[in-house]
């Protein structure tokens, strides 16, 4: 039986933790890996353009400093698929939930200031009519404050159904969730579980196109292709090989 080489890389959908379970050290090094487009989910949030972008920038971050190709983009190479499980789905969950509790915040803050109004102009006809006794239009300002309070209450209580939804999504969601991974044995793959970003996918793609050139440890260095901890990458981080995924590079291939 063929040894299988499975290199995880893992993600925590809130702070994005990366680290592979399993290392293997085999002195090797595959240039070139051919690698093609496989299953496609647009759920990741990302075009299939986007797709295909993200691979060619990934496979360009190896390919620019190293002699000749190191990735080739072909029709017949390991393929990358999109695998939809529940790790991104929770995420996808919580980006969704996290939008509706914004919204119904705004609509809350609005109604409040309504109230403010309401409750300030029936204040001042109270006020203004403090001598008087009891009578139809006093009636019905105080009916008014009170629709508005109870629609407030209403308000409220979604917006507190919502926060109660994303703490249980919080508390279900995994220390560690694995982001994507590289497999060599008898069926060669690249897969993506989790990304919250097209950036999030030219760094997981870069990643595991190191694993399958041979680089197969990680590197300490923040902001490395091959540091284990890479996510949630900043918009506006430019990704990019470090001294220390060379070093790794060099190791395995010279
Ligand atoms: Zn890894």
């Amino acid at each position: 039986m063929r040894g299988i080489t499975r290199v995880i890389l893992a993600v925590a959908a809130a702070t994005l933790v990366t680290a592979c379970s399993k290392k293997v050290s085999v002195e090797r090094c595959e240039i070139p890996v051919h690698i093609s487009f496989g299953q496609f989910d647009h759920r990741f949030g990302v075009t299939e353009e986007e797709f295909h972008q993200a691979a060619h920038k990934a496979a360009s971050l190896w390919n620019d400093v190293t002699r000749g190709e190191a990735i080739i983009i072909s029709a017949d190479g390991i393929p990358i698929n999109f695998v939809y499980d529940e790790r991104q789905a929770r995420a996808n969950a919580l980006n969704t939930l996290d939008e509706l509790k914004t919204h119904y915040q705004d609509a809350l803050d609005s109604l409040k200031a309504a109230f403010k109004h309401v409750k300030g102009t029936a204040d001042a006809f109270i006020e203004q009519h403090n001598a008087m006794r009891y009578n139809e239009d006093f009636g019905e300002v105080q009916t008014l404050v009170d629709i508005s309070r109870v629609i407030i209450g209403h308000q409220q209580e979604l917006i507190d159904n919502e926060y109660a939804l994303l703490r249980f999504l919080d508390d279900e969601k995994p220390d560690n969730e694995v982001a994507g991974s590289f497999t060599r044995g008898e069926e060669n793959k690249v897969e993506v579980f989790l990304i919250q970003s097209y950036q999030d996918l030219v760094m997981l793609l870069a990643h595991e196109f190191g694993h399958a050139i041979g680089v197969l440890e990680h590197v300490d260095t923040p902001k490395s292709v091959m540091y284990e901890t890479g996510y949630p990458v900043e918009p506006e981080q430019v990704i990019k090989l470090t001294e220390a995924d060379l070093e790794a590079y060099r190791h395995q291939c010279g």
